[in-house]
C-alpha cells in the first residue's frame, strides 16, 4: 500500500488548463497542487503512451474512479460478474499505474431490503479481495459513500462492509451524505461527528489512510442531482476543512467540482491559510 503523510489535494481527472496527460503533472505543479483521479468512469482503457505519461509524474499522488456501470446487486449473473471485472480492472490499473486507492458505485438496492443488499455486498467483495490477494494486488479499494436513496452506500453500510476487509475503506464523499441526506451534515460539528465515527468504528487506519470526494451539490428529496461550483451551491466547505484539519487527516481529497482545478485549489489554499 502507497503510504500518504498529509492531506493530498486532488483534481478529478486532468486540470482543465492542461492538454491531456503530457503536462497535467507540469500543470499541477504550477497549480501547487498534489495529484489527480485517473477518471475510468467509462471503462478501464488507457494507452501505452498515457501509461508512460502516468508514470513519469514525479511526486504526484494518483488514485481511481471506476466505472459507473458497476451494480454488485444486479439481478442477473452476468450483470454481478461484468461488475466485479470492472472493479478487479480499475484495482488492476491502479497496480499498474501505481494509484493509492480505487473508488466506486457499488450498487443499487433495487428495491432489495438493505440488509439482504449488505450481505450481498460483503459476498461480492469477498470474490473481489480474493482474486486481488491472489494477484498480489493490495491498493485501497473503496466503495463510495453515495448520493441517490436507490444507491447502495450511507456511511454505516459502508463501514459496516469495510469492518469485514483489511483492504477496504470507505470513500467519504461528504456532498453525497450532504445530498443523500436532505442537507444535513453540513456544518462543523457533523464534519467532525462523520470522521470521529469513522475513526471509532475502524479505527485510526482509517483516519491516516483517507480517501474522499467533495464539491458542490444540487440535490432534491432523492438526493444528488449535478454537481456544482462551491459559490453556486449550500456546500460549508470551510468547515469540512477546518474539521479534517483538526482530526489531521491524511490521504486523498479530490475535488469533483466542475470547475475543476479551481475550487480543488480553493480548497487546498483555505486548508494552508488555517
Ligand atoms: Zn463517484
Amino acid at each position: 500500500m502507497i503510504k500518504v503523510d498529509k492531506l493530498n489535494f486532488l483534481t478529478p481527472g486532468i486540470p482543465s488548463c492542461a492538454k491531456d496527460y503530457s503536462n497535467a503533472f507540469e500543470k499541477l505543479e504550477e497549480l501547487n497542487l498534489d495529484g489527480l483521479e485517473v477518471e475510468f468512469v467509462h471503462g478501464v482503457r488507457y494507452s501505452e503512451k498515457t501509461r508512460e505519461m502516468i508514470l513519469n509524474r514525479a511526486d504526484k499522488l494518483i488514485t481511481h474512479h471506476g466505472p459507473y456501470y458497476i451494480n454488485l446487486n444486479a439481478k442477473e449473473d452476468e450483470k454481478i460478474e461484468a461488475s466485479i471485472k470492472r472493479v478487479l480492472d480499475t484495482a488492476r490499473a491502479a497496480k499498474d499505474l501505481g494509484a493509492y486507492s480505487i473508488t466506486y458505485h457499488a450498487a443499487f438496492y433495487l428495491g432489495d431490503d438493505p440488509k439482504t443488499v449488505l450481505d450481498r455486498m460483503i459476498e461480492r467483495h469477498k470474490i473481489i479481495i480474493d482474486i486481488l490477494k491472489e494477484e498480489d494486488n493490495d491498493v485501497w479499494i473503496r466503495p463510495e459513500t453515495t448520493g441517490k436513496k436507490t444507491q447502495w452506500g450511507t456511511l454505516d453500510e459502508i463501514i459496516e462492509l469495510s469492518k469485514n476487509f483489511s483492504q477496504i475503506l470507505p470513500c467519504i464523499d461528504f456532498a453525497h451524505i450532504h445530498a443523500r441526506e436532505n442537507g444535513k451534515f453540513n456544518t462543523y460539528d457533523e464534519f467532525c461527528y462523520i470522521l470521529e465515527h469513522l475513526g471509532n468504528e475502524l479505527g485510526e487506519i482509517a483516519l491516516n489512510n483517507f480517501h474522499g470526494h467533495v464539491a458542490g451539490i444540487k440535490y432534491t428529496d432523492k438526493g444528488e442531482k449535478n454537481h456544482l461550483i462551491f459559490e453556486e451551491s449550500d456546500f460549508n466547505y470551510k468547515d469540512l476543512i477546518k474539521a479534517l484539519k483538526k482530526f489531521n487527516i491524511k490521504g486523498a481529497l479530490v475535488c469533483e467540482s466542475p470547475n475543476i482545478e479551481i475550487d480543488t485549489k480553493i480548497l487546498k489554499d483555505y486548508y494552508y491559510s488555517l
